[in-house]
């Protein structure tokens, strides 16, 4: 087998921008342009009567049809719906990500030989029903999601390389903790790990979900619509495609900013026009909670690996939020060395998928693997119960948050009454005592016991966190050596019937 045959193909599925890389023959990743002849595809979905259109023109229409278009449908994962109607219908968030996707396999298979395979990745502190939500995206788009895998891992498999640890000779290297600094359009994951021998361990994850450089651009499209308002006693953020537009100019001063010291926005609305000047300092000025939010949650993460910052070898930036100057001058701050700025931040995601797809497709042909992975959980796992002692509903934790994957923790039930055929047992990720604080991830419905099992019988509960951060669960009853079928009945994923449906009509278009 060749590296190139079946391409092995890696997908960053960004909140703003998308990518999707390949290894050629000789095992180095590639990324591959679209249709319009661009490496990085906007992640924006225009719906357009029965047409649907992805990436650059979808993200143009924004500023005139700000109704029709769907953009940072990532941050919505998990969520029973996109978080606007389109035209009139509600789209789950992982539909619309899977337009993102078919765009990208299709435009990418006819740069390279037809493939259906591929890695995607996700947010490190992405939780279970995000993870499947992703997973669930994959196939609406026709794919075989070979896996799943993190970010800041698939960067730092990249930069690996890069480095020299894929090669025979890198197991000689001397081990690196790796602290990888993500901050993209949505998101921020930072993760510490070390790369020893050809093994990528991760030693802790932290992260939110809700901060990216939409939070940076928001910061100023507030500053230069209250400008606006106050000039022209109107506010452009009340009329959608106005406060799409500026947002847009918001977008492009935020990236002048990155190498200038100051920017112009040009904000129209009603009729009226305002050119409103921004420097750095006050820029600066205006997102330092934003930063400090990242920066709390470094520390956290490094507290986690048991670290401290004269133990971290190398800092990575990836997203590409990381091109603020103010990103690298904090993370020189604390760790004393300058971040690592040699791989790209807009690619470097997809390479490390390509490169993990290629090791998946090499050990499906007894090919020996040119490195390993290994995962922590991102969010502890529990699931609710009753406290004796005081009546309330409390999360009882199974397994830890940044415990090594894969693994698996017991747990043992009872049957209340004598006779009883099901138990439902509801599960919950999150670090809060209170479930209500918790993401719900289903309920574990345990039906067809055998009859006649007495009261206070012992239900075995198997809760395993696969490698991908996705859940199994198996029963068993000790008593009788039976095992059960069970169903994990999911708050807000799509059933399987939805999902084939989705994947026929998006095939379709
Ligand atoms: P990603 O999700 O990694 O593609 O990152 C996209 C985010 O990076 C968006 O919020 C962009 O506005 C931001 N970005 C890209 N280039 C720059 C730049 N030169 N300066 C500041 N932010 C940037």
């Amino acid at each position: 087998m060749s590296w190139s045959s079946p391409p092995a193909v890696g997908i960053d599925l960004g909140t703003t921008y998308s990518v999707i890389a390949r290894l050629d023959e000789r095992g180095t990743p590639v990324s591959l342009a679209n249709a319009e002849g661009d490496l990085l595809t906007p992640s924006a979905v225009l719906f357009d009567g029965s047409e649907v259109v992805v990436g650059k023109e979808a993200l143009k229409a924004l500023a005139v049809e700000a109704e029709c278009v769907a953009v940072f449908a990532k941050r919505d994962m998990g969520q029973r719906h996109y978080g606007k109607p389109l035209q009139g219908q509600w789209y789950p968030p992982e539909v619309i990500q899977a337009f993102v996707l078919k765009k990208l396999a299709d435009d990418a298979s006819r740069a390279t030989s037809p493939f259906s395979h591929a890695v995607i990745t996700v947010p490190a502190y992405f939780d279970e029903v995000r993870r499947k939500a992703t997973q669930d995206a994959g196939y609406m788009a026709g794919l075989e999601v070979l896996d799943i895998i993190n970010e800041p891992t698939a960067a730092a498999v990249a930069f690996g390389l890069q480095q020299g640890f894929l090669s025979t000779e890198g197991t000689a290297h001397r081990p690196l903790n790796l602290v990888v600094y993500d901050l993209g359009g949505g998101t921020f994951d930072v993760t510490v790990m070390r790369i020893e021998g050809g093994e990528f361990r991760t030693l802790a994850t932290d992260g939110d979900v809700e901060l990216g450089g939409k939070d940076w651009d928001q910061r100023l499209l507030d500053f230069a619509a209250a400008e606006f308002a106050r000039r022209w006693g109107s506010d452009p953020r009340h009329d959608p495609n106005a406060n799409a537009r500026l947002w847009q100019e918001c977008e492009e001063a935020k990236r002048t900013l990155s190498t200038r010291r100051r920017a112009a926005i040009q904000v129209l609305h009603a009729g009226q026009a305002l050119r409103v000047e921004v420097t750095r300092e006050q820029f600066e000025e205006q997102t330092r909670d934003l930063l400090a939010r990242t920066e709390f949650t470094a520390r956290q993460a490094l507290r986690e690996a048991g670290l401290d910052w004269g133990a971290v070898d190398r800092v990575l930036l990836v997203g590409g939020s990381t091109r603020m100057p103010m990103v690298a001058d904090m993370l020189r701050r604390l760790c004393g060395r300058q971040p690592d700025a040699g791989i790209s931040p807009d690619e470097a995601v997809a390479h490390g998928a390509a490169l993990h797809a290629g090791l998946l497709l090499a050990r499906l042909h007894g090919r020996p693997p040119r490195f390993s992975i290994r995962n922590v959980n991102s969010h502890s796992l529990g699931v609710v119960g009753t406290e004796a002692s005081t009546q309330r509903r409390r999360t009882a934790v199974l397994i830890p948050k940044n415990t090594p994957l894969p693994v698996t923790a017991r747990r043992v039930f009872k049957t209340q009454q004598p006779g009883q055929r099901s138990l439902a047992i509801p599960i919950v990720e999150g670090e809060s005592r209170d479930p209500e604080a918790c993401v719900p991830l289903g309920t574990c419905v345990i039906s067809n016991l055998p009859p006649d099992l007495p009261a206070r019988t012992e239900v075995e509960v198997m809760f395993r966190y696969r490698a991908d951060g996705r859940l199994q669960v198996q029963v068993r009853i000790p008593a009788t050596d039976i095992q059960l079928m069970q169903e994990l009945q999911r708050e807000n994923s799509l059933t399987q019937v939805q999902l084939d449906a989705w994947r026929l009509r998006i095939a379709g278009t």
